[in-house]
């Protein structure tokens, strides 16, 4: 018997949560496929939204827009699935010499950057816990979203309206023409392939300049910080997690690497920063990796494919899955829907088919 929905959408990550959830938030139903792969990117995410980043304190792009759809996009997912995932909170970031000190307090008077940029004198909950430089700097306005557990909860929603399958895609079993596509027994309107890194299988897409970029992270428990909301960027960040007393700390870019998984290289070179930073004992109690799907221009890729009509693409999220994810997932359920336009800057056909 052949089923039939709206949407097949492939892979789970945040775009896949996030554009299934827009589509099904007007009224399209879906069918998600998704297997955990080692190179995920959402697992190992601290989630942050930071609207002022950089060496040059600039603000994020296009940041005045995504944040409220983001916020209103996660708001209403709490609502559905009951359970806190956006948490706001500040960032404190600490400022090394007397040139950064003197550019903070430059952004303080721009009015660009009012919303954004605060004056500080201490690192709020982290003060006496960690060695700080020259001065502080206050971010306001982001926060974190708990990527793993928004997913985790999301799935676990799908399920319960047989709206999910865990398995490997099989790009071979694909089938469409101008009216719809097939997949095993499985039938939809289109498809939304969302699948990260993975794309990289994914025939339809090759000509597309993907630069996956493998991250790390490790959590840490430290007794002696409690803090559940503010965030400290000093030499590294340390972000609250969902456990008492625990931080999520991470980062690093590897445009090559041998291996998916975490590696014992990358967590010495990261608890040797730690330690010189956290004048407290701390313990490493979990240690994450994934690979970022950034793009040559680091800008999203989505949109409709260029010959296939009933197939498009949710990807190219980079390092800012969960700030760019809401707004362009409702931008691309628009465009299916009701041909909304894509911004230029995002659209996957400024790159063509050689
Ligand atoms: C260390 C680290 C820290 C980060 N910190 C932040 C942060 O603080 N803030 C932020 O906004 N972003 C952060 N990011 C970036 C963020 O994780 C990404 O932007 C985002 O996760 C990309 O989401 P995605 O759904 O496109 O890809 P992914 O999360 O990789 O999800 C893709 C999904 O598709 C599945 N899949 C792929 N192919 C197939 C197939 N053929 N069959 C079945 N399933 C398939 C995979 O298993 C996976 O579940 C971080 C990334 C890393 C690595």
């Amino acid at each position: 018997m052949t089923n039939h929905y709206n949407a097949i959408i492939v892979g789970q990550g945040i775009a896949g949560t996030l554009i299934s959830y827009a589509l099904l938030s007007r009224g399209q139903s879906v069918y998600v496929i998704d297997k955990p792969q080692a190179y995920a990117a959402s697992k190992a995410a601290a989630g942050l939204i930071n609207p002022i980043t950089g060496r040059f304190y600039t603000k994020s792009w296009m940041i005045d827009d995504l944040l409220p759809a983001a916020i209103k996009m996660y708001e209403s997912l709490e609502e559905m699935l009951e359970m806190q995932y956006w948490f706001p909170g500040d960032i404190y970031r600490t400022l090394h010499n007397v040139k950064q000190c003197n550019d903070w307090s430059a952004r303080l008077l721009q009015a660009p950057y009012q919303d954004y940029a605060k004056a500080a004198t201490h690192v709020g909950p982290y003060s006496g816990r960690v060695v700080i430089g020259e001065g502080v700097a206050l971010i306001s306005g982001g926060g974190r979203v708990e990527v793993a557990k928004l997913n985790q909860a999301y799935r676990a929603y799908l399920l319960s309206t047989d709206s999910f399958s865990e398995e490997i895609f099989d790009y071979d079993q694909l089938l469409y023409n101008d009216t719809q596509v097939r997949y095993g027994d499985v039938t939809a309107d289109y498809i939304v392939f969302a699948e990260g890194a993975g794309v990289l299988k994914n025939r339809l897409f090759k000509h597309l300049p993907l630069r996956p970029a493998k991250g790390e992270a490790v959590h840490i428990k430290c007794e002696d910080i409690s803090e559940k909301q503010d965030i400290l960027k000093h030499m590294q960040y340390l972000v609250p997690t969902e456990s008492s007393n625990t931080f999520w700390s991470g980062g690093g870019f590897k445009w090559q690497y041998k291996t998916e998984e975490p590696t014992e290289e990358w967590k010495e070179k990261q608890t040797t920063e730690l330690t010189e930073f956290i004048d407290a004992r701390y313990d490493i109690v979990n240690h994450l990796a994934g690979v970022r799907p950034c793009v040559k221009d680091r800008k999203p890729l989505i949109g409709r494919h260029p010959t296939h009509s009933k197939v498009y693409l949710f990807n190219g999220l980079g390092t800012k899955g969960t700030s760019l994810g809401p707004y362009f997932a409702e931008m691309l359920a628009e465009h299916i829907l009701h041909r909304g336009s894509i911004i230029p800057e995002v659209d996957l056909n400024r790159f063509t088919i050689q």
